[in-house]
């Protein structure tokens, strides 16, 4: 097993942009692979993408892997797969790491199979046990009521996948230099079995939701489509996002994208507020990185109080409008009637 070295990162990226999940996990894969004291790598896969390799090391790999071919233009699981697994095979990884993501999803079952290794898939924490050096691999398990965690103890490389935003960003360090190793693949005409036809990008703001840095989010206790204007009222003089618990995107006021929690989008703004959401705790691995939470709810015992930075008993119908009104007056830089810098009464406020 000690013929295994190093800590991994698969670098995804979609025409040449990278997905922000991997810069997140080379900041923890700095972390584990300190521990361990080996090396963190980026394993770069794509069609003239050598331009990231800078970025990579900037946020915080010594190496990066690169793998360059027209056939790795577009992800197809096929020539993604042995790529990944040709790589592994030579140079003998100890973690493989990547992101949640739909692509992620994909090409992490299928390098683990081709690998024979283990994979533990949507992992909340990472950590290494200092005796055995084992990555402890931390997700939730029976709909988020247990946290198991999960050991790979005689295959390698140890693989998971994390979503995106569990882990905090690692800042990024301008200049910071590594190495850089090609891998050389050769791929056959056929290997890539699906053509890519078309990309279709969606322009739905909800895709968006888990860079957000405002969450005004509603529950059950909103009660009604309707009451949502109240909520994206107070977003929108926030400049912030709508979002849903299950239960309301279930009664039809949000689409789905909209879903915050354990089968939503994992959430890591600077402000949350959880309007009329009980706290339920599917819900809340979702969002419990926000910086600050601001919960309304008119039950003083909902668990969300629990977790809230700051708890407002009362109904949302009365406490919402409040809140829009008092940051209106704070944040609006629009001059309004009487309050334009010289006018009659500017001093009022
Ligand atoms: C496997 C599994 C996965 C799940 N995944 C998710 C997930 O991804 N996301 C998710 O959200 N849930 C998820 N759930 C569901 C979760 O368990 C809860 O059922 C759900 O989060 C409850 O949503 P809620 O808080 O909006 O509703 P409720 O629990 O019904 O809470 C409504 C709250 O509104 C308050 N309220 C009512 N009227 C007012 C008022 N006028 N003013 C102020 N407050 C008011 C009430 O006091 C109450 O606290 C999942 C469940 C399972 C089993």
């Amino acid at each position: 097993m000690s013929k295994f070295q190093g800590v991994w990162v698969f670098i995804e990226q979609l025409a040449g942009e990278v997905a922000p999940v991997s810069w997140e996990l080379l900041g923890a894969g700095r972390t584990l692979a300190d521990n361990l004291e080996g090396e963190l790598a980026g394993v770069l896969l794509g069609h003239e993408v050598k331009h990231l390799v800078s970025e990579v090391w900037a946020y915080g790999a010594d190496k990066v892997y690169l793998i360059e071919d027209p056939v790795l233009q577009f992800y197809r699981t096929a020539p993604y797969a042995r790529a990944l697994v040709q790589a592994v095979k030579e140079y003998q990884p100890e973690i493989l790491l990547l992101g949640a993501t739909s692509l992620g999803r994909d090409l992490s079952g299928a390098v683990a199979t081709a690998l024979g290794t283990g994979l533990t898939a949507d992992c909340t924490g990472l950590a290494i046990q200092p005796e055995t050096r084992f990555l402890e691999q931390t997700r939730p398990a029976f709909g988020g009521n247990v946290m198991a965690t999960i050991l790979c103890r005689r295959h390698r490389p140890q693989m998971a996948t994390v979503r995106p935003r569990v882990m905090p960003m690692p800042s990024r360090r301008e200049g910071r230099r590594g190495e850089l190793v090609r891998v050389d693949v050769t791929f056959d005409a056929d290997e890539a079995r699906a053509e890519v036809i078309e990309i279709i990008t969606e322009k739905n703001k909800a895709v968006y939701l888990d860079r957000a840095e405002i969450i005004v989010a509603g529950g059950r206790g909103v009660g009604s489509k309707e009451n949502f204007a109240l909520l994206e009222e107070l977003a929108g003089v926030l400049g912030g996002t709508l979002a849903a618990s299950r239960a309301a995107v279930e009664a039809g006021w949000l689409p789905p994208e909209y879903q915050v929690g354990q089968t939503g989008v994992t959430v890591r703004p600077k402000i949350y507020f959880a309007i009329g959401i009980s706290g339920a705790i599917q819900h809340l691995v979702g969002m419990q990185g926000a910086d600050v939470i601001v919960a309304v709810n008119n039950d003083p015992d909902a668990p969300i109080f629990k977790i809230a930075t700051y708890g407002i008993v009362g109904d949302f119908r009365e406490v919402v409008p409040a809140l829009t009104a008092e940051f209106r007056l704070r944040l609006d830089p629009a001059p309004g009637p009487g309050r334009a810098p010289g006018a009659e009464g500017s001093g009022s406020y």
